[in-house]
């Protein structure tokens, strides 16, 4: 069962426990939702692009509260907070201008008559989110539906409950339609009761294999639909044709932002040889220049863990994959803190039989990998079970999306470290899940694509 609580990983203090929900409250939250949906389905989703504009609004007056929030309990740097809520506030935006000409029907050509899709509403959608973006893994579901019209049930992170809280409230008080979205702490047992409802006709999840293959479960068995944004094990390639320039500049934070805790960090550096001890320079560098401290201190540029609990899984981790053979090129130095710290390393010499070599590693942690050639990259890129997003780095951008296209994976960024925005599509292939996340892509995922033909004539 889950504990929701607010721990700051800097501290390692407990700032306050949350109880789990009520069955009362659960059965009045898909009350409300249910009622919201049948209000909302007469409704033209350009009715609600003002609400969604003012919900943005007050997320910008609402913005250092929000970043701050996030930064206590799961210890970000509170400059990357504040360019999550601002991400957001984009996000927002561009789904109140945007989606209700996206979700115009679309005419079909058909000789059996005239033909058109609606593309409408399905109900409540429950959010099963992760701790790592608090606000920006939310607003990526809640932003498209809001427009379609399914209103949503959060289910956050256990270690992210004030943040799970703040936006509620924040949305609330945007003067956006009760039950618009309500956030549960709920059990596991909670969660599966609720895709189990009939109330209830969808769910997304982000989080990791685990998380989404037993929510993953849930939803196949009451046949409900799911979207799935679950782990990464990105490779980053760096072809012989890069510029050293562009790959100092991009490499510099691929690892390291959030503290190494995003699905689509640079995980797996793969070099050809001829620039092998570039990359090794730029990475050395970076990781020594990191100043740990508090991420709510400005001058902070290493952040801790999220949690002890995650820091101490990632250095078991890491200490299993030394003893199959893994060596360690560059480790921090001791960091003096009671904090949930991990000092940055850099890893060479993983091979297939390391468990390290498939599993994803989810902190400031990089796997260095020496090859021949080109081809021996895409090769290995691919020897995964994971496929959310990658980079190429080439000064040819034609050889560049030549290799993009080789590689099995739901996002490739070409000389850039990853990426986001709303109008592109996040997600992946393989373990990573499935369905996309943002853009038209990710409006349609909980759309009833309507068929209306007429073959009266
Ligand atoms: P997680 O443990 O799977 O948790 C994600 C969510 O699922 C949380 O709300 C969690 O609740 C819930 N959950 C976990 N196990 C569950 C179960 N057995 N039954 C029902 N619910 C369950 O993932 P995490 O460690 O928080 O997040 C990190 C992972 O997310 C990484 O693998 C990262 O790559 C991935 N991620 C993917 C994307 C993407 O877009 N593809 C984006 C960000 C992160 P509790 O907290 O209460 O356990």
């Amino acid at each position: 069962m889950s504990k929701y609580e607010s721990i700051n990983p800097y501290t390692n203090q407990l700032i306050k426990s949350y109880p789990n929900a009520t069955q009362q409250e659960i059965d009045q939250a898909l009350d409300v939702g249910e009622k919201l949906y049948l209000t909302w389905y007469n409704q033209l989703p350009a009715t609600r692009s003002k609400s969604l504009h003012e919900i943005a609004n007050n997320f910008s007056k609402h913005r250092k509260e929000m970043a701050k929030t996030m930064t206590l309990e799961m210890g970000k740097l509170y400059q990357e907070s504040l360019e999550e809520v601002d991400l957001c506030i984009n996000i927002c935006n561009y789904y109140a201008d945007k989606a209700p000409s996206m979700l115009e029907p679309t005419t079909l050509e058909s000789e059996l008559g005239s033909a058109y899709y609606l593309k409408q509403s399905t109900g409540i959608i429950m959010a099963c989110e992760p701790w790592n973006f608090p606000l920006y893994q939310v607003i990526r579901v809640f932003a498209p539906n809001f427009m379609v019209g399914n209103p949503i049930i959060l289910k956050h992170a256990h270690n992210v409950p004030a943040s799970a809280e703040l936006t509620e409230k924040i949305i609330e008080e945007a003067g956006a339609p009760k039950g618009s979205l309500q956030n549960l702490f709920l059990s596991y047992d909670q969660i599966g009761d609720v895709i189990a409802d009939k109330r209830v006709q969808g769910v997304a999840v982000t989080g990791s294999e685990r998380g989404g293959s037993s929510v993953a479960e849930a939803a196949g068995k009451n046949i409900k639909k799911s979207t799935m944004e679950l782990g990464g094990n990105d490779p980053f390639i760096v072809l012989a044709d890069a510029d050293p320039d562009v790959l100092r500049n991009v490499l510099g934070d691929a690892r390291t932002y959030n503290c190494g805790q995003v699905c689509t960090s640079s995980k797996r550096i793969i070099v050809v040889e001829s620039l092998y001890n570039e990359v090794m320079n730029i990475l050395h560098d970076t990781f020594a220049s990191l100043r740990p401290g508090d991420p709510l201190n400005e001058s902070t540029t290493l952040a801790p863990m999220n949690s002890q609990k995650a820091a101490d899984k990632l250095a078991e981790q890491v200490k299993k994959g030394i003893e199959h053979g893994a060596m360690v090129n560059y480790q921090y130095p001791e960091i003096k803190s009671s904090g949930a710290f991990f000092r940055p390393m850099i890893l060479t010499n993983i091979d297939k039989k390391n468990p390290l070599f498939n599993e994803e590693l989810f902190g400031p942690v990089a796997e260095v990998f020496k090859v021949k050639n080109e081809e021996e990259a895409i090769s290995l890129a691919n020897d995964s079970s994971f496929g959310l997003g990658s980079s190429v780095i080439s000064s040819n951008v034609n050889h560049a999306q030549e290799v993009a296209s080789q590689i099995e994976t739901g996002m490739t960024v070409i000389n850039g470290r990853w990426i986001t925005a709303p109008e592109l599509p996040f997600g992946g292939v393989k373990k990573s899940g499935y369905g996309r996340e943002l853009s038209e892509l990710g409006l349609m995922s909980f759309v009833n694509e309507h068929l209306v033909i007429d073959v009266s004539k």
